[in-house]
């Protein structure tokens, strides 16, 4: 795989040039299309190249042998190709998940990971920017501040590199790793876009997940472009009180803004939405609570996701034991709401997002300190 000159870190999308060269991993259909004919070559040519990009993944315009010889040169001589490169690769023992440490062509570094199911399914959980500044309590990710977003082909070239090292079929993707994705909407739609193309990876719209902490503004931008993307909120509370703690994009988007813009998303496009709770002892894992979300997201066609914590070094939560998650996902599916309770896949290979790169020496300290929660 290439490893290359350096990129622009907040593009979000269309060609650019860098040292007269034109980026082609990310780019579309229609300009691809447009750079062929810029070329003088005929517009189809254009979807040529998308199917060598995405759906045979080279890495060297010279690969795509069904472009005329003359062609390729200009190509060539015109563009480049930016591959992530990969600097680590660590396999949970019992196979379940293998998570990637990518490096981006200005020396950043990012993590995705391979998750493997029993029915057969491959996933693939990629990151949309280099550390994030969201700052959540538990996360590893948060701890380490945020450096840029991601440009749509270096979130598309994660899925890449999986694809490649791996060689499996992706049938999923879930935009849930380093990163808040809708502050990078832009290069995440895009990516999205790509993931979906039937001459690529070919993922359906309902195949692909966008996390969020809960930016009001942007789901219902996303609402309005009526995609039938899975949306995943990160609820982890439910009072303002508890949510302000643990996530602090709660103070600009409170609970009374954040729960009608989802019931907007859900009624828009049809789609049963996803909420996250990650459960931490002590924190927000007791009855009380458990009652509290089912009264929050009574009526609301969703489903939730219970998540007992990965611990990360740094800081203070513990995982509930089982006890306490199974009691608290009764109480919430009495309440007549799906549940799964999600274990971790990757405990053992730090899956948690940002912890391969702190492991790795990267990352530095949050400006955000966790304060300490108190017990209910
Ligand atoms: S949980 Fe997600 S949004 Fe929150 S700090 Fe971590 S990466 Fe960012």
């Amino acid at each position: 795989m290439i490893g290359g000159a350096g990129s622009d870190p907040g593009r979000t999308g269309t060609a650019v040039a860098c040292r007269g060269a034109v980026e082609l991993l990310g780019l579309g259909v229609t300009e691809l299309e447009a750079l062929a004919e810029s070329l003088g070559e005929p517009r189809y040519r254009g979807r040529q190249i998308a199917r060598w990009l995405y759906g045979h993944g080279v890495d060297a315009v010279g690969a795509m042998t069904d472009l005329p010889r003359a062609f390729r040169e200009r190509l060539q001589a015109s563009s480049r190709i930016t591959y992530p490169r990969l600097r680590r690769v660590q396999d949970a023992p019992d196979g379940s998940a293998t998570k990637y440490l990518v490096e981006l062509a200005d020396g950043q570094r990012v993590e995705c990971v391979l998750m493997r199911f029993d029915d057969g399914r491959r996933s693939a959980c990629l990151s949309s920017q280099v550390g994030c500044a969201m700052g959540c309590a538990f996360c590893a990710t948060g701890l380490s501040g945020f450096s840029r977003n991601l440009g749509p082909g270096e979130i598309l070239g994660q899925a890449l590199v999986i694809r490649a090292h791996a060689g499996v079929r992706i049938g999923n993707v879930v935009f849930m790793g380093m990163g808040e994705p809708l502050a990078n909407y832009d290069a995440v739609l895009r990516a999205a876009r790509l993931l979906a193309l039937p001459s690529g990876f070919g993922i359906g719209m309902r195949r692909l997940t966008i996390s969020t902490v809960g930016l009001v503004p942007q789901i219902r931008r996303l609402a309005a472009e009526r995609l039938q993307l899975t949306l995943a909120v990160s609820l982890h509370a439910p009072t303002d009180a508890l949510r302000d703690r643990l996530v602090p994009a709660n103070h600009r988007y409170p609970l009374a803004e954040l729960i009608p813009a989802c019931r907007a998303y859900a009624a828009a496009t049809n789609r049963r939405i996803t909420f996250e709770y990650v459960l931490l002892a002590g924190v927000n894992d007791s009855p009380a609570e458990a009652r509290a979300l089912a009264a929050l997201l009574r009526g609301m066609h969703c489903h939730l996701n219970l998540i007992p914590v990965n611990p990360v070094a740094g800081t203070p939560f513990r995982r509930p034991e089982v006890s306490a998650v199974m009691a608290f996902a009764a109480l919430v599916r009495r309440a007549g709401f799906p549940v799964t309770v999600r274990i971790e896949r990757g405990t053992e290979i730090q899956a948690a997002c940002g912890q391969l790169r702190l492991a790795d020496g990267q990352g530095r300290p949050s400006r955000w300190t966790p304060s300490p929660v108190a017990t209910p």
